[in-house]
């Protein structure tokens, strides 16, 4: 049996694409569309803070201030219409969003023969896994992805790094408990969530997260974007 395979995890929103705003439109969609007394209650839509968090422990916070009882029924009737809402955005002319720098090519090239066997990308984000879907699917990217761990398997990203990796056995067929794993994200709660289970960790700036908060975290690569794909490689050293 040759070596494992070096894990990559990649966040999505402000890592590999921009919606646009979509995603977040459609959450506020869903609450205003669903709970139209809760929300006006509560004088609009509550303040999110969406960037690294995870879509149910957004939905808990949410259910929290409106004062509604959190259940598994009623996370997926708000799911369901958040996924009708971010279908419509996504689709909508000038919705603004794209891929970020970068990005096809360096999934084309972890894909390529200089990459094979040795590389496994996957997918590390607090989108559930249908948003997920959806919002890679629409870019183009969801065929570079073998597995994922997302934000309906837990409500703290900081649980989803161990799922991820059960996820990639399942995929590859063997235990990779002791492979290498690289997190790539934009938020310092991706720092966060690769520390929490030994993970080295890119921090990219392409999100909404400046570089300097970023670097305040420490990770073990700090870029810019993933613009320069040669030099992104090489950063990781996988070659
Ligand atoms: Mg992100």
């Amino acid at each position: 049996m040759g070596a494992l395979p070096h894990l990559l995890l990649f966040d999505i929103d402000g890592t590999l694409l921009n919606t646009g705003g979509a995603g977040m439109r459609a959450f506020a969609l869903a609450l205003e569309h669903l709970y139209p007394e809760q929300v006006a209650a509560c004088g609009g839509v509550p303040d999110i803070d969406f960037a690294g968090s995870t879509d149910s422990g957004i939905v808990m916070g949410i259910f929290a201030k409106m004062g509604m009882e959190d259940s598994g029924a009623e996370r997926a009737r708000f799911y369901a219409s958040y996924l009708d809402f971010l279908r419509l955005n996504l689709g909508e002319p000038g919705a603004g969003g794209s891929l970020l720098d970068g990005v096809a090519e360096l999934l084309g090239k972890l894909q390529g023969n200089d990459y094979d066997n040795r590389v496994l990308s996957g997918l590390l984000t607090g989108n559930i896994a249908a948003g997920a879907t959806m919002k890679t699917d629409h870019y183009g990217i969801s065929g570079y992805f073998h597995f994922g761990a997302y934000g309906d398997d837990h409500h703290d990203r900081n649980q989803l790094g161990p799922v991820a990796v059960q996820r990639a056995s399942g995929f590859w067929g063997q235990d990779l408990s002791a492979a290498p794993v690289t997190v790539i994200g934009d938020t310092v709660k991706d720092i966060r969530c690769a520390r929490a289970f030994g993970a080295r960790v890119v921090a990219v700036a392409s999100g909404c997260i400046p570089v300097h908060e970023l670097a305040a975290h420490e990770p073990d690569i700090l870029l810019e974007s993933l613009g320069d794909v040669d030099a992104v490689l090489s950063q990781l050293q996988l070659a």
